[in-house]
């Protein structure tokens, strides 16, 4: 008889169906309190029966791409808001997203002779981790924002209350997201011929001429292969993946779902997850659940991490030491990073493992200015980027990548730059809900800067 379709699905077992909800027995950090838990559960639901928004098959291929970077063939370039927002979610912002990231990634790619892993931290980046459930202002207080999967930024009781219908909104804005980027990147947008338009930018500033140099170079590269009949129509279809951290259990649980060719469960919420700094407890829920997918995962490893966790928690995450399968995601601070990184790099070797390493030179780096704005200074950024690949070169591992956070506005929220941007300038355009991202040129000068790094 011939077998249709159907007969050829593979269930998962009972045993990985109940291993997913394991996670509701395990302590669990960081989670909304929904006024109405019988309403969240329906809109969980709701979300279990939409289809799935990345698939199987290019999770497989992410974590092949993943492997290469992890044995020093590839290096991997994530990038995107610190928390994506609904209202942001629009063509000309999503576009220059991934425009600053393609850029980003075409300097990378020269500079380092090497094919670049391009991911967003996007379509689905909208929950985030507090230091606080609760937040103060005038003597009033309020839940504290945790993105807008789960409440609104307004400080008003109605836009702070934790909604789930806000669950179901998070995968729609996904979605029309994810269709944007898909659009962009296979129709004929990464345009490597427009590499020119963005070197004028760095003309303008006279600190910049050697950013200059090589932007010209890569012109001249691009020309000549113009001339040599390069087929550019081919080259403007890129490879594209998405990534978010792994924070609401109830949107992750909902999105995961079976893979049919194998009966093993896959979370197609995103390609990547990342399990946060503060989620990432060995007995926690986040552990637990992300443990038993089959994506590529993160998780990001600050100043505090010892040897003896780290072993036990890649034990965790990837017990079969499975290339591509585990990315450690270093945020150190740039005055930390060349004290702790070595030993556990030398410590990772002890144990058999090889992780893909990425420096997130972002979130050790937060520094409160007088006047009260959360900022970053490039310089540290830099430093700890530059701490990051020489600790790699004195253990003998490789530097595989870069997680920033990073939009394709030209926002003041960063510190310096070759626009010199200073605490005064930061009230021009400061328009981040939660960390502050590198604006589009000083996006593009850490690539120029990380495309030496890796060039030496
Ligand atoms: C983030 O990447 O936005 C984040 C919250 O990072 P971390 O978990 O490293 O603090
Ligand atoms: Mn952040």
């Amino acid at each position: 008889m011939q077998q249709t379709f159907e007969d050829a699905k593979v269930p998962a077992t009972p045993e990985v169906l109940a291993g997913l909800d394991r996670w509701r027995t395990l302590p669990v950090r960081q989670q909304p309190t929904w006024a109405d838990p019988a309403a969240a559960a329906e809109r969980a639901q709701e979300l279990a029966g939409l289809p799935p928004l990345v698939f199987a098959g290019e999770i497989d291929r992410l974590r092949a791409r993943l492997a290469d970077a992890a044995a020093g063939r590839a290096f991997v370039l994530q990038g995107g808001d610190c928390a994506e927002t609904f209202a942001a979610a629009t063509a000309d912002r999503i576009r220059a997203r991934v425009k600053t990231i393609l850029q980003m990634a075409v300097v990378l790619t020269y500079g380092a002779s090497m094919p670049v892993v391009k991911m967003g931290r996007m379509a689905g980046q909208f929950a985030k981790p507090r230091s606080s459930d609760f937040e103060t202002r005038d003597g009033v207080t309020l839940p504290a924002y945790r993105g807008d999967i789960v409440n609104g930024f307004d400080f008003t009781p109605e836009s702070r209350a934790h909604d789930p219908a806000r669950l179901v909104r998070g995968y729609h804005t996904a979605a029309s997201t994810l269709n944007l980027i898909r659009a962009f990147t296979q129709g004929g947008f990464a345009d490597l011929r427009e590499v020119h338009s963005w070197n004028k930018g760095f003309a303008a500033n006279p600190a910049n001429q050697r950013y200059e140099g090589l932007a010209r170079e890569i012109d001249r590269a691009v020309k000549f292969m113009a001339a040599a009949g390069a087929d550019f129509d081919e080259l403007t279809r890129v490879e594209f993946f998405t990534a978010h951290e792994g924070l609401l259990m109830e949107y992750e649980r909902a999105m995961t779902r079976i893979d049919s060719r194998n009966g093993t469960p896959v979370d197609t919420s995103g390609h990547f997850v990342w399990i946060g700094e503060r989620t990432r407890q060995l007995d926690g829920a986040h552990v637990d659940f992300f443990s038993r997918i089959r994506n590529p995962v993160g998780v990001k490893i600050g100043p505090t991490m010892t040897p003896d966790e780290l072993e036990r928690l890649v034990d965790r995450l990837d017990p079969d030491r499975e290339p591509g399968r585990l990315t450690l995601i270093t945020r150190m601070g740039a005055g930390r990073v060349r004290d702790v990184l070595p030993g556990l790099l030398e410590a990772a070797k002890a144990f058999e493992s090889t992780p893909l390493w990425i420096t997130d030179p972002m979130h050790g780096n937060g520094i409160t200015t007088p006047t009260g704005y959360k900022t970053r200074r490039f310089d540290d950024v830099v430093d700890e980027v530059r701490g990051f690949f020489a600790a790699h070169r004195e253990a003998g591992t490789f530097p595989g990548g870069m997680n920033v956070e990073l939009t394709g506005d030209d926002v003041t929220e960063c510190l310096g730059g070759s626009e010199h941007i200073d605490e005064a300038d930061l009230a021009t355009r400061y328009e981040s809900l939660c960390d502050p991202r590198l604006n589009h040129m000083q996006s593009l000068e850490l690539a120029f800067l990380v495309a030496e790094e890796l060039a030496s």
